[in-house]
């Protein structure tokens, strides 16, 4: 658990962290971007998904998880009866990598601060990490994903929930899909549990 994001201290207002995110230039990949990518769903979410980075359909929208993987996202979403409204989706960093490299440490430090702003604004009971990169940064592990999935860590007093990025499920085979279904199957219960 990664103490940065667990109790941040009191953020700036949304709309600050908003403002300040559209100008940023705190790193290289301001020089590229389309768009800041923020984040899109419900403020008041009771689920956070943190993915890695935009990639080109999400820089060139202003939304996350908008393309191919973003299909499957809103597949699994809705296949255990959530609504991707309903949710809220953020990235580990708000601007496209170029040629969607992985993100570099430094960009990752420099964009840290919003994710922490939005994790403490929205206070979910389940956070999702979506893909080795936002489970290492929140978990503040060196495990990869594989190790990791298929049980939930505390996070302050929320839990939290690593699971594949979907554009690797994309690029393998159906068992990382079904593993990630029952995933998906955990966190429902999960909020279903928080709800009583
Ligand atoms: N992959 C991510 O990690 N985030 C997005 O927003 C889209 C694809």
């Amino acid at each position: 658990m990664n103490e940065l994001f667990v109790r941040p201290g009191a953020p700036p207002a949304w709309e600050d962290v908003i403002a300040e995110a559209m100008a940023c230039t705190r790193c290289r990949l301001a020089d590229g971007r389309t768009n800041v990518v923020f984040g899109v769903g419900d403020r008041r979410a009771d689920l956070l998904f943190v993915g890695e980075g935009p990639g080109r359909d999400e820089d060139l929208q202003g939304e996350p998880f908008v393309g191919a993987a973003g299909r499957l996202l809103t597949q699994l979403i809705e296949g255990v009866g959530l609504r991707r409204d309903d949710v809220y989706i953020a990235n580990v960093v708000k601007c496209r990598p170029p040629g969607n490299r992985d993100p570099k440490p430094d960009e990752i430090e420099a964009c840290s601060p919003y994710l922490a702003a939005q994790i403490a604004h929205i206070a979910p009971r389940v956070l999702v990490t979506l893909g080795n990169f936002a489970t290492r940064l929140l978990l503040d592990t060196r495990e990869g994903i594989t190790r990791v999935r298929g049980r939930q860590y505390p996070f302050g007093d929320a839990l939290l929930i690593p699971t594949f990025h979907p554009a690797a499920v994309l690029r393998g085979r159906g068992e990382a899909l079904a593993q990630m279904r029952a995933d998906f199957v955990r966190v429902k219960r999960v909020l279903q549990d928080a709800d009583r």
